[in-house]
């Protein structure tokens, strides 16, 4: 049985101070939430602070991105070792505005796999379809490429831990969701091509999140199909009640 994660990607939003107020809420009220696990990934800035406000609750803090190198001449990136420090234990890596805005490609996605893991960082990877493949019809090659590659090298215990998160391009910020049965459709695909290369036991462990404009009001009908163990929350998740609603929808969904 998978539990549900409701992860909010808060990108370039929020202050230190904002940060840690929302963190510092979000953790007093996390408790009437015990069923769902829950994750922040604040500015990089921020990590440090929100880890510590959250210490000791139920609620995970993640990084936005990651570099593959432990250390060196690297302006303007951080390593995983670094992550970790600051207290964070999760990292999101392959985000499709990484991929378009700053020319991530599925080979770099996976040497930061790579490095999140060996870490211990648990890394949630992003993939998915533009509009323009979908209306080619290439939704389920391109995931399958995207999969393949990005966790190249992963082994079944560590394809278990992990979190991959279905993000078609033209639902991200846009207000348009996949329908519930695009997402299952893409989801179930994906645990299928997980089980045929690792095995149904990691497969089934491995928790598959739906991300694209989830709100409070679209949640539920998302969360309620068997494939999609939980939401990958950008706009929605910079208001606390909207993210305690859609964590909530996940709780009656489990
Ligand atoms: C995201 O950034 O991963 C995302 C899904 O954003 P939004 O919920 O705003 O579409």
């Amino acid at each position: 049985m998978r539990t549900p994660l409701i992860a909010g990607n808060w990108k370039m939003h929020k202050t230190l101070r904002e940060s840690v107020a929302f963190a510092t809420a979000l953790a007093a009220r996390a408790g009437a939430l015990p069923s769902v696990d829950l994750l922040i990934a604040p500015t990089a800035p921020a990590l440090a602070a929100v880890a510590a406000a959250v210490e000791g609750h139920r609620i995970g803090v993640a990084a936005q991105n990651v570099h593959w190198e432990r250390e060196g001449a690297f302006t303007g990136e951080m390593s995983a070792p670094m992550i970790c420090d600051t207290g964070a234990t999760w990292v999101i890596v392959g985000h499709s505005e990484r991929r378009q805005l700053f020319g991530e490609t599925d080979e770099t996605i996976a040497r930061k796999v790579r490095a999140a893991l060996t870490a211990r960082l648990t890394p949630i990877v992003c993939i998915g379809e533009t509009l323009a493949e979908r209306d080619a019809a290439e939704t389920l090659v391109v995931l399958d490429r995207q999969v393949q590659r990005g966790i190249d090298g992963v082994t079944g215990t560590e394809l278990a831990g992990l979190v991959i998160a279905y993000e078609p391009v033209w639902a991200i910020g846009t207000g348009r969701t996949a329908s519930p049965a695009q997402a299952q459709e893409a989801h179930a695909h994906i645990r299928q091509r997980l089980t045929q290369w690792f095995g149904v036991e990691a497969s089934a462990a491995c928790r598959i999140l739906y991300g694209g404009s989830v709100k409070p009001d679209n949640a539920r009908t998302l969360l309620d199909h068997p494939d999609i163990d939980g939401a990958l929350v950008g706009g929605a998740s910079l208001d606390l009640d909207a993210f305690l609603a859609i964590a909530g929808a996940a709780t009656r969904a489990a």
